[in-house]
């Protein structure tokens, strides 16, 4: 099953895409997070990108594609995979399609996390991570079950990312609007959209996701 999570940031994209992981053990792709793995390594393409994250710019197309074109050649990604973060903008996505057609396969589902704009500051400025094993969580709707302790691998550290602020995330949503947004005709095109309700409690979002992809 092939699947990308399409919405603007904060949407609830990665959370959705870790839940989704762990129930088809189908493997998730986030560009977001690999692109900070590289600035965390200090590798050229870290440096080449760092800059631009920060100012919640998108990094060119060509860096992008190679990257997922990399990733996507793995043997893990032959079972299925789900996409958080990308495509982005429309030569992403035509990018994507020839590299799938090249390999025999396609998309199954672009599952767009619908939400308004002024939910998503709330969101964002509220997100943190666990250092270990990068599970989501949030100040005010997804605290750990155990204060200061990750659900998922117990460790104690968590970080927050220095993009999540009030400033950036103008930035961010102007580029998903000007440069992802019409992304969705060109899927719909396809019939392969399915919209959900992203306002929702993450529990009905997962719902609403799992009944969607039931039919795949
Ligand atoms: P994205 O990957 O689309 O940028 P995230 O999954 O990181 O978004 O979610 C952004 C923040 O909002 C995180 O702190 C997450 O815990 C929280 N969150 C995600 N989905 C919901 C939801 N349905 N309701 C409330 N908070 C949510
Ligand atoms: P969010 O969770 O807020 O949607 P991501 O973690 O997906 O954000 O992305 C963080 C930053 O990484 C983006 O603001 C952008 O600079 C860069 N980035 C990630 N994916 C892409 C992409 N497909 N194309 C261009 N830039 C990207
Ligand atoms: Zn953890």
């Amino acid at each position: 099953m092939n699947v990308i999570l399409f919405g603007p940031p904060g949407a609830g994209k990665g959370t959705q895409a870790q839940l989704l992981a762990k129930r088809y053990g189908i493997v998730h792709l986030s560009t977001g997070d690999m692109l900070r793995q590289a600035v965390a390594s200090g590798s050229a393409l870290g440096q080449a990108v760092q800059k631009i994250m920060a100012a919640g710019s998108l990094v060119p197309d060509d860096i992008m594609i190679e990257l997922i074109a990399e990733r996507i050649e793995a043997p893990d990604c032959a079972n299925g995979f789900i996409l958080d973060g990308f495509p982005r903008t429309t030569p992403q996505a035509e990018a994507l399609d020839a590299m799938l057609a090249e390999k025999g396969m396609s998309l199954d589902r672009v599952i767009w996390i619908e939400i308004d704009d002024a939910i998503l500051v709330d969101r964002i400025s509220g997100r943190f991570n666990c250092a270990e094993c990068g599970a989501g969580f949030h100040d005010s709707f997804h605290r750990p079950k155990v204060e200061g302790v990750c659900d998922g691998c117990g460790a104690r550290e968590f970080s927050r990312r220095k993009d999540d602020n009030a400033e950036t995330v103008k930035a961010r949503l102007e580029a998903y609007h000007e440069q992802t947004a019409p992304l969705l005709p060109y899927y719909r095109s396809k019939s392969i959209v399915e919209t959900v309700d992203g306002s929702t409690q993450i529990s009905d979002v997962a719902g609403r996701i799992e009944t969607i992809l039931e039919g795949v």
